[in-house]
């Protein structure tokens, strides 16, 4: 699987499934896989875990464009990130990396601080960009909440990354008709008895409302409070596929149901149009709707993060705009225009 000679370096890109499927980070990644090594100077080798994922293993490959080892284990049935770190470190050991890159989650997160740890190798997680500078490697990531964008340098490899989603995408095709990638499966003989994933359950809300709606309202903690929430209910009810989601800072508030909570430790969602009110824009908001199609941020501060990442920002009070657009839409459809 390693290729010995001319070998520019590896770079192991590691997902995860969770009974049997690929964990939505790892489809993410797989988007990702080709650009990320490319940007590193290295060949690209997947590196999925879990049991009895043939399947999933064969179409993270394909997704990828890059031939992928699976480490099968029964305890890696459900995200096990001690087996993660220890069968990754075997692999590490064999084919010396430049780098081993994981999605940027929180289960991923663990295991890559166990393997750093493990390997004495330097772990910088959220990356949003990777560059050389004279023969170093620097790596960008957002802190404070997206105020502010910090770079860290390292000369050491191999570097342990967690990537955040929807950065490095592209359509991930083979480099040519001719390209042929493999699945191989190890297995994995000794694993952690500390530390056994008995089981994952969905949660009691099977609503797909939020991944379904062509249009998602989201509020933030500029709502200012639950008095406001019929505002949203006004603003989706004007399109034919709408819902309403919100940030964790509005979720926490009780302003709206932790069900519908979008981003890194809620929900991912990709509508047509995505309207971000009162919402700051920080990196873990933002890795849940970044592949909207079209991003409106509505926020009284134009330095907000979101502002950066929306197509257009509307600088106004929320409770000042929704209104506004509402009853220009009230107008528009008694005159009997359309929106
Ligand atoms: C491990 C981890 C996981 C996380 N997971 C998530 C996650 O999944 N999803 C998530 O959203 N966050 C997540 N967070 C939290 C995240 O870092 C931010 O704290 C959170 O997103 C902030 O929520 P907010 O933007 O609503 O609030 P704030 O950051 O307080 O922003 C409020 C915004 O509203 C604007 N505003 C204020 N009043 C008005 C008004 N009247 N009209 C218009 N604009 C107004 C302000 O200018 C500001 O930009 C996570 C954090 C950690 C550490």
């Amino acid at each position: 699987m390693f290729k010995k000679t001319n070998n520019p370096g590896t770079v192991l890109i590691v997902g995860e499934t969770i009974d049997g499927r690929l964990s939505a980070g790892s489809r993410d990644l797989a988007k990702q896989a080709r650009s990320i090594a490319e940007q590193i100077g290295g060949e690209p080798v997947g590196v999925l875990i879990g049991h009895k994922i043939e399947q999933a293993a064969q179409s993270w490959s394909k997704a990828a464009g890059i031939s992928v080892i699976v480490l099968d284990h029964a305890q890696g049935r459900y995200p096990n990130p001690p087996m993660t770190a220890s069968g990754v470190e075997a692999l590490a050991d064999e084919c010396s990396p430049l780098a081993v890159c994981f999605p940027h989650s929180m289960r991923a997160c663990q295991a890559a601080a166990t393997l750093a740890w493990r390997i004495k190798a330097p772990c910088i997680t959220a990356v949003d960009a990777i560059f050389k500078e004279n023969g170093h490697f620097a790596l960008n990531r957002a802190i404070l909440g997206g105020k502010l964008c910090e770079t860290v340098s390292t000369g050491n490899t191999p570097m342990i990354l967690t990537i955040m989603p929807g950065i490095f995408s592209r359509s991930a095709s083979p480099d040519g008709p001719d390209r042929s990638l493999s699945v191989e499966t190890r297995l994995v003989t000794d694993a952690d008895q500390r530390f056994i994933p008995q089981a994952v359950n969905s949660q009691s809300h099977t609503d797909q409302a939020l991944e379904r709606a062509q249009v998602v309202v989201a509020a933030g903690r500029g709502l200012g409070g639950p008095e406001h929430r019929d505002l949203l209910d006004a603003a989706a009810a004007m399109f034919k596929s709408a819902a309403v989601g919100g940030s964790r800072g509005a979720c926490d508030q009780g302003w709206l149901p932790h069900t519908r909570q979008i981003g890194e430790t809620g929900r991912t969602v990709s509508p047509a149009l995505y309207l971000a009110c009162g919402i700051s824009g920080a990196p873990q908001h933002l890795a849940g709707m970044r592949e909207s199609r079209t991003i409106v941020a509505v926020n009284t501060d134009p330095k907000a993060a979101i502002c950066n990442a929306a197509h257009y920002a509307v600088i106004e009070d929320l409770t000042v705009f929704l209104p506004t657009l509402r009853e220009r839409y009230d107008k528009m459809t008694i005159k009997g225009e359309t929106v």
